[in-house]
């Protein structure tokens, strides 16, 4: 252990070696935040504390299991293996599951993903005759989420008239009946959405106080990482658990919170000092992830926002490469320009293709990345958009299952009653939902007892919903015999599910076949891995739980060495040796959805934040001056990002030739005295890749060139001001903002900016690197 220990920093060691008592360690990106929890939990373990008392709750499951991969390495596998470590989600499902009766639930409960709720919320809209244009189902998710997240229970809703009066105002007067309808709807389908797994934790740690001193006494230690993003909900769970021992241990970067619009409360880091008596607090200042550029031109970014606890970072790190800056015209040249630089670096460096990031804000951007990747042939895989387990087919399967588990689940009933087709129509299937709703059951149970009820259905209709309720009770049975990837295949053979995608000939089609395939392989490895832990089924509930609960990042469980595409939210705690932040354009980044306020403002920055820190080596920030957007093609201007950062970390990149290979640029005012002998990038032959000599030479600022004037670009559209004269009181011409008059200067060179008045809009300081003025 001491060893470990040892390779920590002094001030790393310091919260390691606190056993007891409330901390938090408050620190900047790439700073050792999660490297100390881990050690910690290991220390802990040393000494001996008991696995089963230590909880520690993670960003992503994918984040848990590395730590505790980690963890077995220090301390041995068997010890780590009784760590409860998981996200928020996953965790207190597993204790909501052993408690459900006290709530009411069953303990087979169903987790509904946000699929399921926005169909549910759009079933109550219609069944409550409202306007779906008025009462969007997914804005009224988010609202409803957001209520749960503050623990606005639906009768506290209705003890409160200020919100509802705020949702009169809003022109949803029916807010707090759709909430109550839909909260109805769960319970009666034995279902809990991700929200209620954190509300439904709290509901049980309050009501009942024999369960809390229970969960109390076994999480003698808790430690959280990205305390900086949790809810109100989630804090309230931490700070009941952690009450009687105050054995607690979070960490954060307050300048990394970025989840605000899902509820995430700063405060929660703010305040950690007044929740707890002899709070320690810890800072750790060196960053040992990233260069001396990239670790300054994130501090200069941060120092913009007003809003924000006094941090030091810096590093012992090289100063490394500065940060390259990449303007293209359109989006499809911005993936070319980042697919031929993977590509290029890869040749260069000898970097695998995992060693690349692509960052965005929107997952809509991913489109022209892949393009550009796939025809350069490099393998990448997308994080997040449309996760395997929601494609249409595998849920689908999926649904059947969950019915099998829990059959009182009606969103997974509505799905698939008649999918594939087997003759009971949508006027069936609504009167079944009413006669639900009337007697107060499950559309199933209805369907048991179809023979009782009178719902002036013809025979042919009556045998076909028994005929369904039979097999899906057959599958039960062999659920509770059989391991979960016996059933899964038994279940997408005899409900024609196969069959019915096998009459599809198209690559589509054959595509969907494989997905099951590989629905099925995953469970098969699932029950595998079970069976080998302690002799257990491999049961399907425990599939479905790990199925339900996997965020995005969790999927990723081949070894294959691929790009890795995300958005920023889903990089928040990775780290990749290079790393494209792309689309860094106004209105794309930061969004034009989040820049009516401040506080708006200040999160998007702390997102760029986020995404220039995950970079170790080396940091691009691109943008295109025009893009598709919602179908249509829009010009866009340079992100205020960029020139936000002390230019001094900046570096632009002009592509020199249409195939974006870079000609090395043998300018002395970029190399100085720079032996050209030495340059190791041979001009591109043909078609075929460059060669590089290799020496020991850093690599740095060969293959580009400092920004030239933009009108030496055959492919700008506009002139560009840059190097021209442009003098105090000439009228210009600017594209979007139309006429105005220069009336001041400042900056010299590629920092040069003019201040200019709009005769619409006002004034605005435009960097004349980019500005797209035309003078008249
Ligand atoms: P983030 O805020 O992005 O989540 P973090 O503060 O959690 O970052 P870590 O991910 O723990 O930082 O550490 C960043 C990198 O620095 C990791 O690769 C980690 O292994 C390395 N590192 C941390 N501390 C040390 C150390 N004392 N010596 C060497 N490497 C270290
Ligand atoms: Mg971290």
């Amino acid at each position: 252990m001491q060893k470990y220990i040892s390779q920590l920093n002094e001030a790393q060691q310091e919260p390691v070696l606190q056993k007891d008592g409330p901390m938090i360690i408050i620190a900047g990106a790439g700073s050792g935040k999660t490297r100390v929890l881990t050690i910690r939990i290991a220390y802990l373990m040393s000494l001996g504390v008991d696995a089963f008392s230590i909880l520690a709750l993670t960003f992503t499951n994918k984040a848990a299991r590395e730590m505790k991969k980690r963890i077995s390495d220090i301390v041995g596998a068997s010890e780590a293996k009784n760590l409860w470590m998981g996200t928020f989600h996953s965790v207190f499902a597993r204790i909501l599951r052993s408690e459900a009766d006290k709530l009411g639930y069953p303990s087979n409960f169903t987790i509904y993903d946000t699929q399921d709720s926005v169909r549910l919320i759009s079933a109550v809209i219609k069944e409550m005759q409202l306007d779906k244009d008025i009462y969007k189902p997914k804005q009224i998710l988010s609202r409803i989420s957001s209520y749960k997240n503050s623990l606005i229970t639906v009768k506290a809703y209705f003890n409160n008239p200020e919100l509802q009066e705020a949702d009169a105002m809003a022109k949803k007067p029916r807010m707090g009946e759709i909430y109550q309808n839909y909260v109805e709807r769960c319970f009666k389908a034995g279902a809990m959405d991700f929200d209620d797994l954190l509300l439904k934790t709290n509901e049980l740690l309050n009501r009942f106080p024999d369960v809390l001193a229970k969960y109390q006494d076994r999480f003698r230690y808790i430690l959280v990482d990205e305390y900086q993003d949790t809810n109100h909900s989630q804090y309230l769970i931490v700070r009941a658990l952690s009450d009687r021992f105050q054995n607690i241990c979070v960490v954060g970067d307050d300048a990394q919170s970025i989840y605000a619009f899902r509820g995430a409360n700063i405060n929660n880091i703010l305040n950690f000092q007044k929740d707890y008596e002899g709070v320690k607090t810890y800072r750790l200042e060196q960053n040992y992830r990233s260069t001396k550029n990239i670790v300054e031109a994130a501090n200069s970014i941060i120092d913009k926002n007003k809003t924000k606890l006094d941090k030091v970072v810096w590093t012992a790190n090289d100063f490394g490469n500065k940060i390259k800056v990449h303007r293209s015209v359109t989006d499809s040249e911005e993936g070319r320009f980042v697919a031929s630089t993977i590509w290029e670096q890869k040749m260069q460096n000898q970097m695998m293709n995992g060693h690349f990031a692509i960052l965005y804000r929107t997952n809509a951007q991913s489109r022209a990345m892949e393009d550009a990747l796939r025809k350069r042939d490099i393998p990448y895989r997308i994080y997040g958009g449309l996760s395997f387990y929601q494609r249409k087919e595998i849920k689908d399967v999926l649904c059947y299952l969950r019915l099998v588990i829990n059959p009182k689940d009606e969103e997974a009933l509505i799905r698939v009653i008649n999918y594939p087709a087997r003759g009971i129509g949508d006027t069936t299937v609504e009167k079944l939902t009413i006669a639900a709703n009337h007697y107060k059951r499950s559309i199933f149970e209805v369907m048991q007892n179809i023979d009782k009820i009178d719902l002036k259905l013809n025979s042919g209709t009556k045998q076909r919903l028994q005929d369904f309720v039979t097999m899906i009770q057959s599958f039960q049975v062999i659920n509770e015999n059989q391991d979960a990837f016996y059933l899964a295949d038994h279940v997408s053979k005899k409900t024609g599910l196969v069959q019915e995608l096998k009459k599809d000939a198209t690559p589509e089609g054959i595509a969907k076949i494989q997905n099951i395939e590989e629905l099925l392989n995953g469970i098969k490895d699932f029950t595998e891995g079970q069976k080998e832990i302690d002799g257990a089924r491999g049961a399907l509930s425990e599939f479905m739980e790990d199925v339900a609960l996997a965020t995005d990042l969790d999927k990723d469980t081949s070894d294959e060495d691929r790009v890795a595409l995300m958005t920023i939210h889903l990089a928040k705690g990775l780290e990749f040796p290079y790393v494209f932040v792309v689309g860094m354009e106004e209105d794309l980044f930061p969004s034009a959805m989040s820049m009516s306020t401040r506080s708006e403002l200040e999160e998007e920055r702390r997102l760029f934040y986020v995404a220039l820190t995950r970079a170790e080596k080396q940091a691009y920030l691109t943008y295109a001056q025009s893009r598709y957007r919602w179908g249509k093609l829009t010009d866009s201007e340079p992100s205020r990002f960029i020139e936000e950062i002390n230019g001094e970390y900046l570096e632009y990149l002009t592509a020199e030739e249409t195939n974006y290979r870079y000609k090395p640029m043998i300018d002395n005012d970029i190399f100085g005295d720079v032996d050209k002998s030495k340059l190791r990038l041979a001009k591109p032959i043909g078609g075929t890749p460059p060669k590089y000599i290799t020496d020991n030479e850093p690599k740095s600022d060969i293959n580009v060139r400092k920004l030239k004037p933009v009108s030496s670009n055959a492919a700008s559209g506009t002139a560009n001001l840059f190097d021209n004269k442009l003098t105090l009181g000439n009228v210009v011409m600017h594209e979007r903002f139309g006429k105005g008059e220069v009336i001041n200067l400042e900056g010299v060179g590629a920092d040069k900016k003019a201040e200019i008045k709009f005769e619409v809009g006002g004034i605005k300081k435009l960097l004349l690197r980019f500005a797209k003025l035309d003078v008249i």
